[in-house]
């Protein structure tokens, strides 16, 4: 046994022996090999980059080595037109032997300019007349959708316009031109306005409105119940829809939280018939009205200065077409033009009376024979008030 053993012992050492030998030299092969010079290719710059349409751009290549040294020739595929927005790929290789490295760069030209718009001018109108008959000059130019003025969008607030024009690509101008308004003595502008409906009359009004394109305003109120339908045709005809009260009856006048419930209440029609309430409105009897008092003393005094001072507009009127009292058409076609001259006339009329299926038509004929024009009353229009008496 001792004997066996001490034989085996150099046998195993020349196995240990060898074993490291072949370690040692895969090693060294292996370091060898990881030594040796490498072919390797690295852009210069970024791997993607973007540039604005129509700007230079100047590539700035790659870099080869083989080991430490430079090695050429990089070839280049792949070029860039800044004057066409899109996505550009260049690729850079190198090539040693069968050995081929490459590397690829991405140039996005892209368009971040958004348009010039350019206004000659200013956005000047007569007061109480539409800032959408406001005439402007103005030019919107891209720098790659070139003339793009046919785009803009105009938009008409109370007292300024915006213009809007959005390139291409997706880059929007805006500028904001505040109305100046001046008042011309000079102007010929008829507000006509209705009150006390809808009624089963309204329907003729609207007509005859229709006939001539003349737009109105209509004071309404909640007496006709079944009429209520009618409101959504007078605005979608263009009209404007204004509130007059819904009982129209004296009692709203016995305090403040009896008109504004009462005036809640209409508005509630006119939302759920418009898709808002209104905020322009008429006081039953006008603010100049001699019946209020015997509710309560001052109440129009207090309803005056609280209406506005809760964003309401209120009008009255400064020609009586007197329809209440009479049912002659020359009568009422007298009342109204024999005021008439130059200036804004606030016309006071009823669309729940029949005498205007005939007086209406001869008093726009009138009026546009002698260069009125019809307006349909909004925020900015002269609010014509009476002067108080209470
Ligand atoms: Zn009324």
């Amino acid at each position: 046994m001792n004997e066996k053993t001490r034989k085996n012992k150099p046998s195993f050492f020349r196995l240990y022996t060898a074993l490291a030998l072949i370690v040692i030299t895969v090693a060294v092969v292996l370091f060898a090999v990881a030594l040796r010079p490498r072919l390797s290719i690295k852009l210069i710059g970024d791997s993607e980059i973007a540039v604005e349409y129509g700007e230079s751009y100047t590539d700035m290549g790659a870099k080869a080595l083989y080991g430490r040294k430079e090695y050429s020739p990089v070839t280049v595929e792949g070029e860039v037109n800044t004057s066409k927005i899109g996505t550009y790929v260049i690729t850079y290789t190198v090539t040693r032997n069968k050995t081929v490295k490459q590397v690829q760069r991405t140039v996005r030209v892209c368009d971040t300019k958004p348009p010039v718009i350019t206004v000659n001018g200013q956005a000047v109108g007569y007061k109480g007349e539409p800032v959408a008959d406001i005439a402007l000059s103005f030019t919107a130019i891209d720098n790659v959708d070139g003339n793009c003025t046919a785009r803009v969008e105009r938009i008409n607030n109370a007292d300024n316009i915006v213009l809007k024009v959005t390139d291409r690509s997706g880059n929007e101008a805006s500028v904001t031109l505040p109305v100046k308004f001046i008042v011309d003595p000079g102007r010929r502008v008829i507000y006509l306005t209705f009150d006390d409906g809808p009624s089963p009359n309204t329907p003729y009004i609207l007509d005859i409105l229709k006939q001539y394109g003349v737009k109105a305003t209509f004071f309404v109120t909640g007496q006709h119940e079944e009429s209520f339908g009618t409101i959504k045709r007078i605005h979608a005809e263009g009209h404007t829809v204004a509130a007059h009260t819904y009982s129209h009856k004296w009692e709203i006048y016995k305090s403040q939280e009896d008109y504004f419930s009462d005036l809640d209440k209409i508005n509630g029609i006119i939302k759920k018939y418009t898709g808002k309430p209104s905020t322009l409105i008429r006081f039953p009897g006008g603010s100049s009205n001699k019946v209020s008092k015997q509710y309560k003393v001052g109440i129009m005094t207090e309803l005056a200065a609280e209406t506005q001072k809760r964003g309401y507009s209120y009008f009255d009127w400064n020609i009586d077409s007197m329809d209440t009292s009479t049912t002659d058409p020359d009568k009422v076609f007298n009342n109204i033009t024999s005021h008439l001259g130059n200036g804004y006339y606030n016309v006071l009329m009823h669309d729940t009376k029949l005498v205007h299926r005939e007086a209406l038509p001869r008093v726009i004929e009138y009026c546009l024979d002698n260069g009125y024009r019809f307006l349909p009353l909004d925020e900015t229009s002269p609010s014509t008030h009476h002067s108080i008496r209470n």
